[in-house]
């Protein structure tokens, strides 16, 4: 059963990579996706210096929660760290997606917040998508920036480098990176179109307050 669940999981992983790499969410061999295996202190994550649109199901490779390989061929993914950190932080979790998404990235390097301004992203993100201060990539200080964050959001931007979100599976993890780079662009587009300051949070909420949001 649980053979069968890892195989099923692997998958769904591929798939996902494919569709990030097709949605132009990563490029090259960057990026990368774990995903909890149900049950264990495991998680399976893309390998490092391959391009997710190339992945093949038996190349992901299975890691505990230090971050410790414990079973595959290749190396792990350069932010094994990081993925180890959102697991042990957060129960909840089953998948962890970082990419480049190059709006959001954007947003992230002029360290402007990207604001649920879009009534639904506002539901899934009522309290915004905070840009943690840089660190270098694959290292243990990242992950620990990333661990005091996480707690409470489900979305970050990492300065400099990149988006960083988290599902209850790997298609809501996914959608949610797909949504913050979508929710970039429409931000980007009304700053430019209105020349207004759009970016006071505490008006926002109060416009949606009557919104049902999922935290
Ligand atoms: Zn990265």
């Amino acid at each position: 059963m649980v053979t069968k669940s890892i195989e099923e999981i692997r998958k769904r992983l591929v798939k996902a990579g494919k569709e990030l790499y097709e949605r132009g969410l990563v490029r090259g061999t960057s990026g990368n996706i774990s995903a909890k295996i149900p049950g264990e202190e495991a998680f399976l994550i893309k390998p490092s210096g391959v391009r997710l649109s190339f992945i093949k199901p038996e190349e992901l490779v299975l890691v505990d929660f230090q971050g410790n390989k414990v079973r595959g061929k290749m190396s792990v993914s350069l932010e094994t760290p990081l993925h180890a950190t959102v697991y042990r932080e957060r129960d909840d979790v089953q998948a962890v997606v970082h990419t480049h998404a190059p709006i959001a990235t954007a947003f992230g390097i002029a360290k402007t917040e990207i604001l649920p301004l879009q009534v639904e992203l506002f539901m899934l993100l009522p309290n915004g998508i905070p840009i943690i201060p840089f660190e270098s990539p694959g290292s243990e200080a990242l992950a620990m920036t990333v661990q005091k964050k996480i707690r409470d959001y489900d979305a970050i931007i990492l300065e400099n480098h990149g988006v960083l979100t988290v599902g209850s599976t790997i298609e809501m993890a996914c959608n949610l990176n797909e949504m913050i780079e979508e929710a970039a662009k429409i931000q980007f587009l009304a700053m430019t179109i209105s020349g207004k300051d759009l970016l006071d949070f505490a008006k926002l909420k109060e416009k949606f307050k009557t919104m049902n949001t999922v935290k």
